[in-house]
């Protein structure tokens, strides 16, 4: 059974819970783990604590800090079979795409050493006042303790976008994967312990929200809260971390529109509509789940859609022909079933999919299959609301700013894209969206060099490049009166 990690040891949780994890795919057993309460919580926030007012990692030179994270690149590295397994059996994913994840995981680690590997500080400057009797310096520091939470789609993923950046600058941490997809976190988890992370600086709990997440955004001795999940729990997180003033950080979800301009380029458009809404099945938070074409196109465009969709295969996490995998829960099969209904009521038009696959062999699995709607309108709530599954809607527009009007008709701000052959309308559209991320003739790709996060209810903050790390300091100025005198001013 793996255990908590709590102030540099592995132990059971206080009151002994423990929870059995099962592929998604198959109903197949995983592993077992602890199950913490609040009170394993409050430990790690306690040694977390400690760790940062104690030391050593808060001023350990950031050399030294960076090479710690390319360390643990190394080690991801190595163990990359082993923890794309654990990520596929806890998700239902294919193998080969948790393999990606990693090599995406190894290579934020990386970004980060790069980032510390030669500095000798993370941004301080000094202000140039142009006077000789005083130094004003500005200077970044850790934030403190910090608590991480992350979402059961990209489990190790997420957490590397805050576990890199938070220990580069200097915090210390409790992190909370979702409890139903603890393993590569805790295989994270291993790797920062055998590189030699001081004991104290990283703790892990395993548990529910509700069942060992209130202190993490309640606790005083928590300084920070980055946290990667729905906009429900979100909200309720930045609302608990009101009562101590905590920083709150948020990547939250999207509903994420898919512009295709009649003068794009029409397999590429196709081919990457398909990938920007299925990948996964559709458990991505920048999903392009809104395809928004341009009408003298549309008919003919989402007929090839929805021939293409219908040949998608859904397989299990270890089968190489397979295209796809299952949804991660069967809670999750349950909300994606219920908004396809509720999809249908509204009278949207179903062109495949809307239920589970015949084949037998996934039966015990939570499959589904790639659902197109089109005829949809903006006001349905199958456009409006995030399904985080294998479901399409389709918009029509007839103008440039039609286009861009339905696709800022959304309380997210995540992702989008646009496909077009004119730069110039690809540059006008792009300045006109409100999202965090825009891809022009293109869907999907990240880097660790530059931000990702979202506008409106998507969240607040940014992950990745510079701000993701930024995230994670506070900002001090420190004014030096290098030739002290009476000020005189009661004269
Ligand atoms: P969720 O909000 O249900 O859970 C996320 C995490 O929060 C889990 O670890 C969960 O146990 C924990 N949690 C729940 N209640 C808590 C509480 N009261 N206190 C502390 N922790 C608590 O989200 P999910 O279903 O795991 O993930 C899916 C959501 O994540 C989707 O909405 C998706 O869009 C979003 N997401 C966003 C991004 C992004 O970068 N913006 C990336 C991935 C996923």
């Amino acid at each position: 059974m793996t255990e908590l990690f709590l102030g540099g040891q592995w132990v059971a949780a206080a009151a002994g819970g423990t929870r059995s994890i099962t592929c998604p795919a198959d109903g197949s057993p995983v592993g077992t783990v602890a199950e913490a309460t609040d009170t394993d919580t409050l430990a790690a926030i306690a040694a977390a604590r400690r760790a940062f007012d104690e030391g050593p990692w808060p001023t350990t030179p950031v050399r030294e800090r960076a090479a710690l994270l390319d360390r643990v690149a190394d080690l991801l590295e190595r163990d990359t079979a082993d923890i794309a397994r654990w990520e596929s059996l806890d998700t239902g994913k294919r193998l080969v795409e948790s393999e990606y994840d990693v090599a995406d995981v190894v290579s934020v680690f990386r970004h980060y050493a790069t980032v510390g590997a030669e500095a000798d500080d993370l941004g301080d400057r000094t202000v140039d006042l142009g006077r000789a009797d005083v130094v004003s310096r500005v200077v970044r520091e850790p934030v403190g303790v910090c608590a991480l939470i992350t979402p059961w789609n990209y489990p190790l993923l997420q957490a590397s976008w805050k576990v890199a950046p938070c220990l580069l600058a200097g915090n210390t941490f409790v992190l909370k994967p979702s409890e139903i997809t603890p393993h590569s976190t805790i295989a994270l988890v291993r790797a920062l312990e055998e590189a030699g992370l001081p004991a104290g600086v990283a703790n892990l709990v395993l548990g529910t929200g509700p069942g060992c997440g209130a202190p993490l955004s309640a606790d005083p001795r928590v300084d920070l809260v980055s946290f990667t999940g729905s906009l429900a729990v979100g909200k309720h997180l930045m609302a608990a971390g009101a009562g101590t003033v905590k920083k709150v950080a948020l990547e939250l979800g999207g509903k994420n529109p898919n512009i295709v301009f009649a003068d794009a380029d029409r397999e590429a458009a196709l081919d990457n509509a398909l990938t920007a809404v299925f990948l996964h099945s559709g458990q991505v938070c920048s999903a392009g789940a809104r395809l928004v074409v341009e009408a003298g196109i549309a008919e003919s465009f989402v007929d090839d859609l929805v021939e293409r969709a219908r040949l998608i295969r859904p397989g299990l996490p270890f089968d190489e022909k397979a295209q796809t995998g299952s949804l991660t829960s069967a809670a999750h099969l349950a909300k994606v079933e219920a908004y396809v209904a509720r999809g249908l009521e509204e009278g949207a038009r179903l062109r495949c999919g809307g239920r589970r696959p015949d084949d037998p062999a996934l039966a015990d699995g939570f499959y589904y299959l790639p659902t197109v709607f089109d005829r949809c309108t903006t006001e349905m709530s199958v456009v409006q609301d995030e399904s985080f599954g294998p479901v399409l809607t389709v918009e029509t527009f007839t103008t440039e700013d039609e286009a861009v009007a339905i696709a800022n008709d959304s309380i997210y701000g995540l992702a989008g894209a646009v496909w077009t052959g004119d730069d110039a309308k690809a540059d006008r559209v792009a300045a006109r969206l409100r999202m965090g991320t825009v891809w022009i003739n293109d869907f999907h790709p990240y880097v660790a060099q530059a931000e990702w996060g979202g506008y409106k209810q998507s969240g607040t903050g940014r992950e990745l490049g510079r701000v993701g790390l930024e995230e994670y300091q506070e900002t001090k100025h420190v004014w030096r009166n290098t030739a002290p005198a009476p000020s005189g001013w009661w004269e």
